[in-house]
């Protein structure tokens, strides 16, 4: 079960947490790295795989986040070191691995990575890895599409490009990336899209992670869940998917009157027990 790279470049997808949630392909990629350029969400114990290779954080803190003077009318924020790092290591000989969160195909910016290795000259390729919203799904063990219901999903981002945010309604389910901080006028932008104030919504932050918190809530009652998620990785799953197993077929109450009423879905039977209590804490 191995496969040769033959790509001088190959973007890895390390999934959304732990380190084993990582292709098998993309462990093979990491063996036979020289040189791996690695963003702030892959877990560090991903560096046993390649203990040997040159490691470079262009995470958050060191590159991406940190807009730079513009330059020639146009904002440098950090994508273009990352782009030139990539192609000053491939040109130089070394196997060189492009470690991303999740899936790199899935808020990425991989086309700007792609574009600039194929702009060299360079041969790269892609190793899918497990986004966020799946991880969520796998873990609260809420299915994405559902028989008869749930026959979409659209993975969005709230996020627009000068950092306002914006929702529309695009699938029976729909996951929003990258809105952990906004949650309270994400809300407010559901509503206005048309959602109705009811519509069940999961909260997960650091999905896959030891440490991740579910909690559910309701459309109009999203921006409950700023506090217990502050600072953290989040998805918000909305609609048909974010409901608990069983709960559209056979509604059972199995949450107190206020849990009830706080979420205003009647289950929180998915979620493990810390997670519904965090989940029924709002008020
Ligand atoms: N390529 C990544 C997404 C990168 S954008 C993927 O496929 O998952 C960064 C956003 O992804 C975060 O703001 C958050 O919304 C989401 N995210 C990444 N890892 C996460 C995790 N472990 N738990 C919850 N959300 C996560």
């Amino acid at each position: 079960m191995s496969s040769t790279p033959r790509a001088r470049v190959a973007f890895v997808g390390a999934g959304p947490g732990q380190a084993d949630l990582i292709t098998v392909r993309g462990a093979q990629r990491l063996q036979a790295a020289d040189v791996v350029l690695f963003d702030s969400l892959a877990d560090p114990a991903l560096r046993a795989l390649a203990p040997d290779a040159r490691w470079i954080d262009v995470g958050k803190r060191g590159f991406a986040g940190v807009p730079h003077a513009p330059r020639g009318g146009r904002e440098n924020t950090g994508q273009d070191t990352i782009n030139a790092l990539l192609v000053k290591h491939a040109q130089s000989g070394a196997r060189v691995v492009r470690l991303k969160g999740g899936d790199p195909s899935v808020f990425g910016r991989l086309e700007e990575e792609l574009e600039a290795l194929a702009a060299a000259g360079l041969e790269s390729e892609v190793v899918p890895g497990v986004t966020a919203a799946l991880a969520a799904a796998a873990t609260t063990q809420r299915p994405l599409t559902r028989r008869g219901a749930g026959r979409s999903v659209a993975l969005t981002t709230a996020m627009t490009r000068d950092g306002e945010l914006a929702a529309g309604r695009h699938a029976d389910t729909e996951s929003f990336y990258m809105a952990g901080k906004q949650l309270a006028a994400l809300s407010r932008r559901l509503l206005e899209a048309g959602w109705p104030a009811d519509t069940p919504v999961l909260v997960v932050s650091r999905a896959g992670w030891p440490d991740q918190i579910a909690t559910e809530h309701v459309v109009a009652t999203l921006g409950d869940a700023t506090v217990l998620h502050s600072g953290r990785p989040t998805i918000v799953t909305v609609g048909v998917g974010a409901t608990p197993i069983g709960a559209s077929r056979e509604p059972v109450d199995t949450c107190g009157a206020s849990e009830c009423a706080s979420t205003g879905t009647a289950s929180a039977a998915g979620l493990s027990n810390a997670h519904a209590r965090a989940g029924m804490s709002t008020p």
